[in-house]
């Protein structure tokens, strides 16, 4: 279907905030045109490893105050949670700096937390729905998600929830007995947790993102396999998407190359602050044990989730650059930190049965994405930066590029998400 006001729009990059994008494009009556040198949710994409959580309470972004105390040991300790690589350092250091800064005080990291409440907000049902048209309503699921700690005295003390509590996020709290009884096979260590009803979880992050890009197919969208490398611009509007086979006419484009898009936003005169914490997973099938609630553990800073393809660990920030080769051994890190979770976990599997992935949250200093239109033309939309959220923040942010690309006013206030906060 096009209407009078049909645009062809190119969305550049097919993770998850590419190919909602495209369906949300598509419904406003648009012909859209997605351009991915991989398979949309491939292995290239941070959307096809991630933890899988839909946690619409992800509203704390990384960087709070005091955190400059901990860059010393981020730095001595290559292994550790955060770590950032010597050799990156001089690239990193303008962008950390922007980090501290923007978590420095409460008052900063509470008004990240209001904006991302209202981006997150009903994400679970909205990425439900998404799923029901694609076909795939198996792979949403929205029955709540667990952070465990080994005392009360870390949840206490940890303004993250405070935030929370005042933007409006309720949760469960449990006692020892009570996460006994929920999860027999967690180590006892870990004697508090908070049961966050309202989250969901993907079951198969990569396997939902390549299902909704078929669903987009189906609807009329077509794939060009390329690599975009930039713009035709006359007189302020937008001619061409550039790719390495072609150029690809159109009247609007959408920038949602996660942590590559840095590049082709520069290109139009944007030089945004886009960096790549990169993370890594580990995966093991059959492992006979596991959590019955996906659950993060405050200790070990990692996510636990059950796919249809086995139990997941996902975490880790490393800073090292888009192209730097990936270590493995933090890989090594989130079996062991699982193994010390769940003891009944076999402690030598064949090797047929781990798999490990590194990929790149595309990440602004500040924890929020950048939603917005180009300086250079308002045909081309920012779709990028989503850091740790871009799985459950897709479904709102497509319909918010589909509003920005169709004229029409975003359902949400744009203001704390525009790319002009940082030029
Ligand atoms: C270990 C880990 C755990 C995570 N856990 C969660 C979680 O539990 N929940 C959550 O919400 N988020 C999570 N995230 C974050 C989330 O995965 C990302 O924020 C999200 O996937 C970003 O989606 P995207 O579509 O912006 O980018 P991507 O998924 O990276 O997709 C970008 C696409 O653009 C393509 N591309 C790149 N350059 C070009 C170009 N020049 N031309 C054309 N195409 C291009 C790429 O090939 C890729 O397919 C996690 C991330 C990691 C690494």
């Amino acid at each position: 279907m096009t209407t009078a006001t049909s645009r062809h729009v190119a969305i550049i990059g097919a993770g998850a905030v590419g190919v909602v994008s495209a369906i949300e494009a598509l419904r406003d009556g648009h012909r859209v045109t997605l351009i991915d040198p991989g398979e949309p949710g491939g292995e290239q994409a941070a959307s096809y490893g991630n933890a899988g959580w839909l946690s619409s309470h992800s509203v704390i972004p990384p960087s709070e105050p005091g955190v400059w105390k901990k860059v010393p040991g981020y730095l001595m300790d290559p292994l550790g949670p955060l770590a950032i690589r010597w050799s990156y350092l001089p690239k990193v250091l303008p962008w950390l700096v922007q980090y501290l800064l923007s978590g420095w005080t409460e008052a900063r990291v509470e008004k990240t937390a209001w904006a991302l409440r209202d981006l997150l907000k009903d994400a679970p049902k909205l990425h439900k729905v998404l799923a029901d048209e694609a076909g795939v309503s198996e792979l949403i699921e929205r029955n709540g998600v667990m952070h465990v700690y080994p005392s009360r005295a870390p949840f206490d003390g940890d303004l993250g929830w405070r935030i929370r509590k005042r933007v409006g996020i309720q949760w469960l709290e449990l006692n020892a007995d009570e996460m006994r009884q929920r999860e027999p096979d967690l180590d006892p260590r870990y004697t508090f947790g908070v049961l966050v009803e309202e989250a969901g979880r993907c079951r198969n992050p990569g396997g939902y993102v390549a299902a909704l890009a078929a669903h987009a197919m189906a609807q009329g969208a077509e794939i060009v396999k390329a690599h975009a490398k930039g713009f035709r611009i006359d007189n302020g509007k937008l001619v061409s998407v550039i790719t390495d086979s072609g150029e690809i006419s159109c009247d609007a484009a959408v920038i949602a190359a996660g942590a590559r898009s840095k590049a082709l936003a520069a290109s139009i005169g944007d030089p945004l602050p886009l960096e790549t914490e990169r993370g890594y997973h580990v995966m093991i099938t059959d492992p006979g044990t596991g959590p019955r609630t996906s659950m993060m553990a405050s200790d070990a800073k990692m996510v636990i989730n059950w796919t249809d393809k086995g139990l997941r660990a996902a975490g880790q920030v490393e800073f090292a650059g888009v192209d730097a080769a990936p270590n493995w051994k933090r890989a090594e890190i989130l079996r062991e930190n699982l193994i010390g979770m769940f003891p009944k976990l076999p402690k030598s599997i064949s090797p047929d049965r781990i798999k490990v992935w590194l990929g790149h949250r595309p990440s602004m200093p500040d924890g929020r994405p950048c939603i917005g239109h180009a300086r250079a033309t308002r045909d081309i939309v920012y779709a990028f930066g989503h850091g740790h959220v871009g799985l459950v923040g897709s479904a709102r942010t497509g319909r918010l590029v589909a509003q920005l690309v169709s004229g029409r006013d975003p359902e949400i206030p744009l203001a704390p998400f525009a790319p002009t906060r940082f030029l």
